[in-house]
């Protein structure tokens, strides 16, 4: 019986470090290429660009390795109810091998990408390379602190299920620590939740975090007078949802102040330590929980490949969305920079860029495979959406502009079709449907060891 090579014995064959032997060399002791000897494309990240080039790949003449650092597809739009105890994380992920197996070219490997030696054509994943003829870069992004390291001491992000899960327990493990604080101070501090940066994750926090308060623990801490509790939504500039119409920043932001979440607008943050935050103008707020939603880059394995960059640390790319130098070489969604969108500013870093970035960058490795002219990059802009509490939120696709109840439904409608997994979507219905009729947030469990 043939027995299929597995992708660890490929990458113990070619340490980075210690190899001498030549790229045609190593490949043929490669026992993914020498099965096939078709070319190898290496797709580094199974979000939603990643996942994208592996679907439109599929069918093709090539072996398609994936690699991500975790073990699972993450649907980081729900990833805001996961922080505010509506779904447990397993109900926003899935396994990328169970996503990918049924691809009968493509592989997955869990692996950190550390670095890429782009003239050898090798992926670098700690000591260890893995060879690649095309070359697909999908890593996502990562919170941007601009530098500052107090900020990024001090404040919870907002970008993984391990982020999510900490904010959830911190703010549960506040309420219970408010319960014993005999010092007032402190103990409004320890109800007092500030959420800094007020676009569509800012804005989904503090209206789930609100009605979490106003419903549920309310109702699990009888001793504490809830009147104290506070969620407050600081923004630098002049608007929340700075991307939205301005009528429907309007209703999100009057629909937020009617949930009880204080708005600063035009407020920004100078410094945060353990238990204040300290704006510009000199004010402050004594808080034991605070959320960083104001700065995204690329992800930070951008530092390490010596690319061109543009704003937030995202490649230059063409539009092809290759590197202008390398062609075999394509960098797409969160991580990729290129003008374009809506008169020249540069593509927003949304799920739908990704996606159709990565079936525009598959269709274009297949060309340059066939030796066809490359493709151009057009974006079909599908639209935006933000949640803000129960039964509200905006929408604005193709020339609708709601907001309130009917734009909800859109909104859950939409996010159910797009969520991988029917058990995923089933429990996420389930969780929803039951949280919406009982006003109760199911998951308000404090996991793990307390964050340093
Ligand atoms: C809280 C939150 C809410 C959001 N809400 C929305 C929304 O409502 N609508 C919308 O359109 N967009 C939303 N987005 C943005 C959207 O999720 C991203 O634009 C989209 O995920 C980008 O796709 P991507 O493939 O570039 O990156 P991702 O989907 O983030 O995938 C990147 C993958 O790369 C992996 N990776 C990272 N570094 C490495 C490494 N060094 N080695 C190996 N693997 C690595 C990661 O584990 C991840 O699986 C939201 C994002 C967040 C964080």
């Amino acid at each position: 019986m043939k027995t299929m090579p597995t992708i660890d014995q490929n990458l113990t064959e070619a340490p980075v470090a210690t190899s001498t032997t030549s790229l045609a060399s190593r490949a043929e002791n490669d026992p993914i290429s020498r099965t096939g000897g078709r070319p190898r494309v290496v797709v580094v990240g199974a979000g939603f660009g990643g996942l994208h080039v592996a679907a439109k790949l599929a069918r093709a003449d090539v072996d398609v390795l994936v690699l991500d650092r975790n073990n699972y597809h993450g649907f980081w739009p729900l990833l805001y109810q996961v922080a505010t105890a509506g779904l447990d994380p397993a109900s926003i992920a899935y396994p990328a091998r169970a996503i990918l197996r049924k691809y009968p070219n493509t592989q997955f490997l869990m692996a950190e990408v550390s670095g890429v030696d782009f003239e050898r054509k090798l992926v670098l994943s700690g000591d260890k390379a893995l060879p690649y003829d095309y070359l697909v870069l999908a890593a996502g992004s990562a919170n941007n602190y601009f530098g500052d390291t107090a900020l990024a001491a001090h404040t919870f992000g907002m970008k993984d299920l391990d982020e999510a899960e900490q904010l959830r327990n911190q703010l549960l493990r506040a309420f219970e620590r408010a319960v014993v604080e005999p010092d007032p101070v402190r103990r409004a501090a320890l109800l007092t939740l500030v959420i800094i940066g007020g676009g569509p994750t800012g804005v989904e926090l503090s209206g789930a975090f609100a009605e979490l308060i106003r419903h549920v623990l309310r109702k699990d801490y009888p001793m504490l007078d809830i009147a104290q509790a506070r969620v407050l939504l600081v923004e630098a500039s002049d608007r929340i949802l700075a991307s939205f119409p301005e009528q429907l920043q309007r209703s999100a932001r009057k629909r937020l102040e009617k949930m009880g979440v204080e708005i600063k607008l035009g407020t920004a943050v100078a410094a945060v330590d353990g238990d204040t935050v300290t704006f510009k103008d000199g004010t402050q707020i004594n808080s034991s929980t605070v959320v960083w939603a104001a700065g995204v880059r690329a992800a930070e394995l951008v530092d390490a490949l010596g690319l061109a960059v543009g704003r937030s640390a995202r490649v230059k790319i063409t539009p092809k969305l290759n590197l202008p130098d390398r062609p075999e070489v394509f960098v797409i969604g969160d991580m990729a920079y290129l003008e374009g969108y809506k008169g020249g500013q540069a593509y927003p870093m949304v799920a739908q860029v990704a996606m159709q970035m990565g079936k525009q960058a598959a269709r274009n490795i297949l060309a340059l495979i066939e030796g066809r002219p490359l493709g151009t990059f057009h974006y079909l802009d599908k639209g935006q959406m933000a949640t803000i509490g129960r039964r509200a939120a905006v929408f604005d696709a193709f020339g609708i502009r709601l907001s309130g109840f009917f734009a909800w439904i859109g909104w859950l409608f939409i996010h159910i079709i797009y969520l991988i997994g029917f058990r995923n979507r089933l429990v996420v219905l389930t969780n929803w449907a039951y949280n919406y009729f009982t006003y109760d947030r199911a998951v308000r469990l404090i996991t793990g060891a307390e964050r340093e």
